[in-house]
């Protein structure tokens, strides 16, 4: 099947228009200076630079809308939603292991939250729609509010990247662009992204009222976000610790499938974690190509503090920040709110050895467990990693390895240290014949989980290129591929290419 037959085949029914769609903005109605009412300050010349029917079918907009005149006057913010709002929120966040007190919404505005029908619409059903780039607002400090097309094609390719892998992230309507130069280390052009998320709340939503001492505003916060997008904690007699619990669960998940994905986030501050464990706020993000285990995606992050490596203890220690801003409400006791938070904080570590070991099992084509694993796999990677080799490449490539063969393995071309490769495929395959693993379906299984295609800096750099010179094609070329980023796509081959050197230096920093 082609991308595009696959992603027809994905798209529900979708009717409405802007004007019909079921809003039913849910933290607009919670009380008590959570965030700012400011609207978004116009654009010169907006134009839609890419539209992205999949996410449009999460809210059951019609497709069709994305050729109206009035869908890139609305999604550029010069024209209101009918029935929308306009809200920037109020945050704080640690930054690169600094407590800044005041951060917030300092250019996206939340215009609407939509009830979509589909049976596609996910966690919650519930989809705000948040335009990044949308001008100044309160919490835009020294600021300018805007965002440049290269950061919001990144953004735009990223969240459909990662949910191709089945990595729960934030999602994109749409980028609207606009000649209005921003100023950056070089003047780039001026685009907004019309993102979505259940919700787009963060650890830092909480610590900014802990820091401040205003207590009794963590409990309506909270609420909010039990009721509407952790229903299942409403009933629980102690619900607080209940949702904090499946926060913290479900960031260790989301740390363990980023490793397993060779996903680095790169500014892993307390205020860029989703609250929902959505993957959230795309930066300087990026897929390994050549295995560098203390790989810094982030070419301003001197001391690897988010590393990949480092990811999964920076998910505890961010973890931790939320539990220490939620203490006063696990009990008004402050050590028994210690003790609380601390027998929460211990599901991180369980959960992530748990998923993390699984995943990695699970790459390696193992069905049983065995004790001799967490070897296996840390072998594995020690190899990669001294080789530098290509990350999604080798997995691909050892799904053709064959369980009973002597051969010598072809993928000993891609490979550094070739004695200690040769013993370990000799234990592997071992290790296969033990559990009487199939070669056909096994390689099946491991070409479902290791993805052909992933989102590599050079290639979105290349979409990024072609659009700074007016030509967008590029952009909805990766997002078809990157929906089916586990299919052999042969015509789209050397988009599975690891970068030349000179591609390789592509370097991403925080300016966006
Ligand atoms: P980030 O480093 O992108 O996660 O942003 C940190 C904080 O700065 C967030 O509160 C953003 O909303 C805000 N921010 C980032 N870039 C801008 C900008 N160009 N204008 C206004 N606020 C911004
Ligand atoms: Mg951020």
């Amino acid at each position: 099947m082609t991308p595009a037959a696959a992603h027809d085949q994905n798209v529900t029914c979708a009717r409405r228009t802007l004007q019909t769609l079921n809003l039913d903005t849910r933290l607009a109605r919670l009380q008590g200076d959570y965030y700012s009412v400011v609207p978004p300050t116009p654009v010169a010349e907006p134009h839609l630079v890419a539209f992205n029917p999949d996410a449009a079918a999460l809210i059951d907009l019609d497709p069709a809308e994305s050729a109206r005149p009035e869908f890139t006057q609305i999604m550029s913010g010069n024209q209101p939603l009918p029935g929308g709002v306009n809200i920037s929120t109020l945050y704080a966040g640690h930054q690169f292991g600094v407590l800044v007190p005041q951060l917030g919404d300092g250019r996206a505005i939340l215009i609407g939250q939509v009830r979509g029908t589909s049976a596609k619409a996910g966690r919650g059903e519930l989809w705000e729609l948040q335009l990044k780039g949308a001008g100044k607002t309160p919490y835009s400090r020294f600021g300018d509010g805007r965002a440049v097309l290269r950061s919001t094609i990144r953004e735009y390719l990223c969240g459909e990247a990662l949910h191709g892998l089945g990595i729960p992230t934030t999602r994109a309507l749409c980028i609207i662009g606009s000649p209005e130069p921003v100023q950056r280390e070089t003047v780039e052009s001026a685009a907004i992204l019309c993102r979505m998320a259940p919700s787009h709340l963060r650890f830092g939503h909480f610590e900014v009222f802990y820091y401040r001492g205003e207590f009794e505003r963590l409990a309506p916060l909270a609420d909010h976000v039990i009721e509407n997008y952790f229903p299942q904690h409403l009933d629980h007699e102690k619900k607080y610790a209940a949702w904090l619990t499946e926060v913290i669960e479900r960031t260790a998940r989301l740390m363990a499938q980023w490793q397993a994905a060779g996903f680095c986030h790169g500014v892993m501050n307390t205020d860029n974690m989703s609250i929902l464990g959505l993957t959230l706020d795309y930066g300087p993000y990026g897929f390994l190509d050549s295995f560098d285990i203390q790989h810094a995606c982030n070419h301003s992050d001197d001391s690897g503090r988010y590393a990949y490596d480092q990811q999964p203890a920076v998910g505890h220690w961010n973890c931790s920040r939320l539990l220490q801003a939620t203490l006063p409400l696990l009990d008004p006791e402050p050590d028994t709110a210690v003790q609380i938070a601390e027998a929460i904080l211990e599901r991180y570590s369980e959960v992530y050895v748990k998923e993390n070991l699984a995943n990695w099992r699970r790459k390696l084509g193992l069905r049983e467990a065995r004790d001799s694993d967490p070897e296996l796999i840390n072998c594995w990677l020690q190899i990669l990693h001294r080789s530098r080799a290509d990350f999604a490449n080798s997995f691909r490539r050892l799904a053709q390895i064959r369980a009973g063969s002597d051969a010598p393995e072809p993928m000993r071309d891609h490979i550094a240290d070739l004695a200690a490769f040769d013993a370990w495929v000799t234990n592997y395959r071992a290790r296969l014949r033990q559990e009487h693993s199939d070669d056909a379906e096994r390689t099946e299984r491991m070409n479902r989980i290791n993805p052909k295609y992933v989102l590599r800096n050079h290639l979105a750099q290349a979409a990024i290129e072609k659009a700074q010179a007016g030509n967008y094609a590029e952009i909805e070329t990766l997002r078809l591929l990157l929906t089916n980023p586990f299919d052999e796509q042969p015509w789209m081959e050397a988009y599975a290419e690891p970068p030349s050197p000179e591609l390789q230096k592509v370097e991403v920093s925080c300016s966006s």
